[in-house]
């Protein structure tokens, strides 16, 4: 039998005896209390089809549209859809995810990751945006990668970061000036990516740059189209 946590993994109060019973039965399993759940703001329609940003009617925001004017930038990423507005409890509950390495808190958004996968993404392979090897040690564990674990598919860590500045330095500087440095490389075979549906995973979809440049070397590779799924829509 699993052991059913009884305490919220934010506030760590008790979860009530009947969340723990459910809990037991159900596939559906309790991380947050009842108060702390209902302070995540789901994101939903109206929005932006294309990025998950909140609009008065679904549509593309003035950004997607951006992107997708800008020859450099345009295709590269099909669509982003992030679970929850970026709010200060969110922004509070990622830091604590990402800085206090309390992994545990990635159990918190297994339940819609799994759902939002099924329901947009079946089929696609995830990959964590990488960190580098600095970061890592650092933090111990890459917040992207853990976030993926929840997925009812296993990951490809297909991406790296780039850390030879030299590669960065045969590009022409006008080409990085205007932010077109390459910060991530494939490793790996191709074959796992050619054809495919790729969805990038990441805890937070700011302005939407890190992952369009994570797209770049899976769509080298021959990947059909490239998606993202994020915690956050910053
Ligand atoms: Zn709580
Ligand atoms: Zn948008």
């Amino acid at each position: 039998m699993k052991m059913v946590r009884n305490r919220c993994l934010q506030c760590l109060q008790p979860l009530n005896a009947n969340a723990s019973w459910e809990a037991l039965f159900s596939w559906r399993q309790k991380n947050l209390c009842d108060t702390c759940q209902g302070k995540l703001r789901p994101l939903k329609a109206p929005w932006c089809l294309y990025c998950s940003r909140p609009l008065a009617r679904t549509e593309s925001c003035a950004d997607c549209r951006r992107w997708e004017r800008t020859r450099h930038w345009s295709g590269l990423l099909v669509r982003n859809v992030s679970l929850f507005s970026y709010d200060d409890y969110l922004q509070e509950l990622i830091s604590i995810y990402k800085y206090r390495g309390d992994v545990a808190l990635a159990r918190v958004f297994t339940e819609p990751l799994k759902q939002t996968y099924l329901k947009d993404f079946k089929g696609a392979i995830p990959v964590p945006i990488p960190l580098s090897e600095e970061r890592l040690l650092e933090r111990g564990f890459n917040q992207a990668a853990v976030l993926a674990e929840q997925l009812p598919v296993a990951y490809n860590a297909c991406l790296a970061r780039v850390v030879d500045e030299d590669k960065q330095s045969k590009q022409s500087r006008r080409g990085r000036l205007r932010g077109h440095a390459r910060p991530f490389s494939f490793q790996g075979g191709a074959a796992r990516v050619a054809g495919k549906h790729m969805l990038l995973i990441d805890d937070i979809y700011t302005t939407g740059t890190t992952l369009r440049k994570a797209a770049i070397p899976l769509l080298e590779q021959g990947a059909k189209q490239v998606s993202a799924l994020t915690v956050a829509r910053g």
